[in-house]
């Protein structure tokens, strides 16, 4: 029985119209979508240049008959819906009947095909919407289509793709979007003969880190929480990450019904349920499935669109928050440990630091005139005359005043200096009140402080009383093989235990009373996070963690000395003004600006 017919014009219309066909991704998406429609349980992606030259799928799904194969081309030709109230209970990815038309109007297009109860299968071959050839050929079950020279005939559009290695990157981006929700079938992705993508059949976890679970996209499963509410109106599931695996880039992944959607409004709802957990540009990585019935949402879907609108988004924004935030309640073990009385500190310190707290080292012998800069000679300050060079002067901070000249910051050993508050320190100048956040400043002369270590010469370790285990998985421990040299460079003093353990005997000096487990745990996930790549871009992440590990919490009062001392050594970096992250240090309450006030 032949099962494709043709929509009245009246269905037809009902759906929105709309350029299907945008890209070799657009493309890409119609056919694998197709192949899950027809029950594949194997689906294979070849690409030749990002899609512009070949882009072929092979399934073994239920193929199609002789007049089926070539009905399909059809504009509004489709074997999923007939009527206009089957739009509203879709549970298929295609129903418009257009995907097929729009492809072969702009393409030479080939397809084999046959369906298990046929002997004989059937070949067709269509060139911008003319069929050169339809017969009768051999082949497995199920469906083999081949899109050759995309756009061959519309100039304009083969102009506007992006470059190959964007057009890819939509293929893949299109690509996950789809394997993420069909984890039991088995997908492979070809690019000009390259495997770039191998998936087997499995768990959606399994799924999600066959394709995730790399160093330049950094998600492990074993960060995830499983979330799990079921309601009369909606049933979400999925997984999110442990606040302390949030990311920079992370990836973040709604499906309704078996679609991927983007939504904004719920992405809030996930961020609201993490706040107080993260530090501001860190995200969370979450895969978070929702079913509800088909009437609830607006499934008039511009095929290139992927925002769904729902009948009940408020509800089902509580309903999603409340679920996340249980689910982060429960493993959540330890509260979050706050130093700063106004509850937002800048770095996620590790949780189990309250019984180690941080402590400042001032070396009481320390004298930064004699300090020789070794990072950067060049800047080395070598008595007071030289140290005034190259002060902080208004341009240097960066701040616009109306005086045209460029006075110099004056910085004596007498200047005065108050701490303000739980974060600054305040230093009067000649242009003004200079605040210094105290807790970035300690970062940026422990960070130049590290990296001069790593670069240079041995950090001073301190000998831990109890020697700390460190357990890692699999791909940790490689990594931390990797970082191993420079670990020890800078006063870690580690042996290898077992296969998945370490044994930690030291530490370095500026540590000291802090426990070396969660640091160690800080430096893999910023080297992870950040791929590092090379052993500058990893001792800088190094430097940067344990900077932040051994900062002084904001909480803390200075002694006259110690604050005296980390703002003279602050002044004697080259860029005091920054951190390498960006975060500004200082900044100036200008003589202008105090002065307006009266
Ligand atoms: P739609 O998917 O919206 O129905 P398409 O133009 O994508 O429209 O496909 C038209 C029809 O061709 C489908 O309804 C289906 O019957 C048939 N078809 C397309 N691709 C396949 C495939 N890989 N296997 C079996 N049938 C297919
Ligand atoms: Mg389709």
């Amino acid at each position: 029985m032949d099962i494709i017919h043709l929509l009245p014009d009246s269905v037809a219309n009902q759906i929105a119209a709309g350029e299907v066909i945008q890209r070799p991704a657009s493309c890409l998406k119609e056919l694998v979508e197709n192949s899950l429609d027809a029950q594949a349980t194997r689906v294979q992606v070849i690409v030749r240049d990002a899609g512009r030259t070949l882009l072929q799928v092979i399934d073994d799904g239920v193929g199609m008959s002789e007049m089926d194969a070539r009905l399909a081309f059809e504009r509004h030709a489709t074997s999923k819906i007939s009527d206009a109230k089957d739009l509203f209970s879709l549970r298929t990815m295609g129903f418009r009947g257009e995907a097929l038309a729009s492809i072969c109007a702009v393409a030479q297009v080939e397809m084999t095909t046959r369906r298990a109860e046929d002997e004989t299968g059937t070949l067709i071959e269509i060139h911008g919407s003319d069929v050169v050839r339809q017969e009768v050929c051999s082949c497995p079950v199920g469906t083999n289509i081949k899109v050759s020279n995309l756009f061959f005939n519309v100039p304009v559009r083969r102009k506007f793709l992006k470059t190959d290695q964007t057009e890819l990157r939509n293929l893949l981006t299109e690509f996950y979007h789809i394997v993420l929700v069909y984890p039991k079938v088995n997908f492979t992705f070809v690019h000009n003969d390259e495997i770039i993508l191998e998936l087997p059949a499995g768990t959606e976890k399994q799924r999600i880190e066959a394709v995730f679970g790399n160093p330049k996209r950094n998600v492990y499963t074993s960060a995830f929480v499983d979330i799990h509410t079921d309601t009369e109106l909606v049933s979400i599931r999925g997984f999110v990450v442990k606040p302390e695996a949030a990311t920079r880039k992370a990836e973040q992944y709604f499906f309704v019904n078996g679609r991927y959607m983007r939504h904004p409004y719920f992405l809030k709802a996930v961020q609201t349920a993490y706040s107080g957990m993260l530090t501001a540009d860190y995200q969370p990585s979450f895969f978070i499935y929702f079913d509800i019935a088909p009437e609830a949402i607006d499934v008039n879907i511009h095929p290139t669109k992927t925002e769904i609108k729902f009948a009940d988004e408020q509800t089902i924004f509580q309903i999603l928050m409340a679920s996340v935030r249980e689910a982060l309640g429960k493993f959540t073990l330890a509260p979050q440990i706050d130093f700063d009385t106004n509850g937002n500190i800048d770095i996620p310190l590790p949780q189990n630091i309250t019984t180690s707290r941080p402590q400042v080292t001032h070396d009481p012998s320390y004298n930064p005139f004699h300090t020789r800069n070794t990072v950067y000679p060049d800047r080395t300050p070598k008595n007071w005359e030289s140290l005034y060079e190259g002060m902080p002067t208004s341009r240097d901070l960066n701040i616009s005043t109306s005086r045209p000249k460029d006075p110099v910051i004056p910085m004596a050993d007498t200047a005065p200096l108050w701490q303000y508050g739980a974060r600054y320190i305040v230093m009067p100048t000649e242009e003004g009140l200079l605040l210094i956040n105290r807790h970035r400043a300690h970062i940026a002369v422990l960070y130049a402080q590290f990296m001069e270590q790593l670069g240079t010469n041995q950090g001073a370790m301190q000998q831990l009383l109890f020697p700390e285990i460190l357990q890692l998985p699999q791909d940790e421990m490689v990594l931390v093989q990797t970082l191993l040299p420079d670990l020890r460079t800078i006063g870690f003093d580690l042996e290898q235990l077992s296969p998945d353990s370490y044994s930690i005997q030291g530490i370095p000096a500026q540590l000291a009373n802090q426990s070396a487990v969660p640091v160690l745990q800080e430096i893999i996930r910023n080297v992870r996070e950040r791929g590092a790549d090379t052993r500058a871009e990893w001792r800088e992440q190094i430097a940067r963690s344990l900077a932040q590990s051994a900062a002084i919490p904001y909480g803390k009062t200075l002694t006259e000395t110690e604050m005296r001392d980390l703002v003279q050594r602050l002044l004697a970096l080259p860029d005091y003004r920054r951190l390498p992250d960006g975060k500004i240090i200082v900044s100036l309450l200008s003589n202008e600006e105090i002065n307006k006030r009266f």
